[in-house]
């Protein structure tokens, strides 16, 4: 599968996954591209306004699609909403503020999956190691001391 053109208009990244392009789908795509590592309802709020007819099932649905198609990742911070990211194309990873929930990427180390080897495999061939970092973000910090 080829990464999509992240600069290219979302309809046309629509097109070129197979999928039929609709005011929906291409709204929840900006919304995205807007904020990264957002959750269904944050994407929800921010194409409420624009589009007072759509419903949060219509957004879960275009995210389900998106999963499908390759477009988005998701992500889930332990104990936090599923978040919806179109960096889909390498092997990144996250720190998560566990005050917050604030989310940055971090590249892999080695550029590729999987990033890391476990001491013991079972067995069982690789295919990718997800890593979330917890700590507290530099806002959070500040607030704290
Ligand atoms: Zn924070
Ligand atoms: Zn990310």
């Amino acid at each position: 599968m080829t990464a999509p053109d992240v600069h290219a208009p979302a309809a046309d990244v629509l097109r070129a996954a197979g999928l039929r392009v609709t005011e929906p789908r291409v709204a929840v795509y900006d919304a995205l591209r807007r904020s990264p590592h957002a959750s269904a309802d944050a994407v929800f709020a921010a194409i409420a306004e624009g589009l007072p007819s759509t419903s949060i099932q219509s957004v879960y649905n275009a995210l389900g699609d998106f999963a499908e198609a390759g477009l988005v990742r998701r992500i889930e911070p332990a104990g936090r909403s599923m978040l919806f990211e179109l960096r889909v194309d390498d092997n990144h990873h996250h720190l998560v503020c566990s005050v917050c929930g604030a989310v940055e990427d971090v590249d892999c180390v080695v550029g590729h999956a999987p990033c890391l080897q476990p001491g013991e495999s079972h067995g069982f061939t690789l295919q990718s190691a997800e890593v979330t970092f917890w700590g507290v973000c530099p806002a959070c910090a500040v607030a704290e001391s």
